[in-house]
């Protein structure tokens, strides 16, 4: 896939034009099922609005960062895993694998999940 491609894919997702199984949306972010799960919890949240990743998010809208994070923890809210923990992952640019380059929040859990780091 290449870059500009990917840019538009989540704004797609937020506009209706590619299904998605929604969890939460507000008035500034959205929610959904990751497509290739890497847990049994796999959401990832995104604002409406597109940024290239979280630091050009933050240093842009530090308000809408704080509302992407609320919007995490109301997921694992409403996903039963607010007690048992989860994790809240920005992969940002090429080294981190970043795909899709409007930011998202991804959010894991509902298991005990492993280390990360290094491949291999
Ligand atoms: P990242 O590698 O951090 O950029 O994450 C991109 C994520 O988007 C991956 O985990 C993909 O599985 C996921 N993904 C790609 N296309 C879709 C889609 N149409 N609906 C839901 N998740 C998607």
């Amino acid at each position: 896939m290449s870059e500009s491609d990917a840019e538009t894919l989540f704004e797609r997702v937020v506009a209706g034009e590619i299904p998605a199984d929604v969890v939460y949306e507000d008035e500034a972010t959205f929610a959904f099922r990751d497509i290739r799960p890497q847990a049994r919890v796999h959401v990832l949240v995104v604002p409406r609005k597109r940024y290239r990743n979280v630091a050009e998010l933050a240093a842009a809208d530090p308000q809408l960062l704080a509302d992407l994070v609320k919007t995490a923890a109301k997921v694992a809210e409403l996903e039963g895993v607010a007690e048992s923990g989860y994790r809240v992952v920005f992969n940002t640019d090429s080294d981190a694998g970043q795909t899709v380059f409007h930011v998202h929040a991804h959010v894991l859990g509902g298991e005990q999940l492993g280390f990360f780091g290094r491949l291999g």
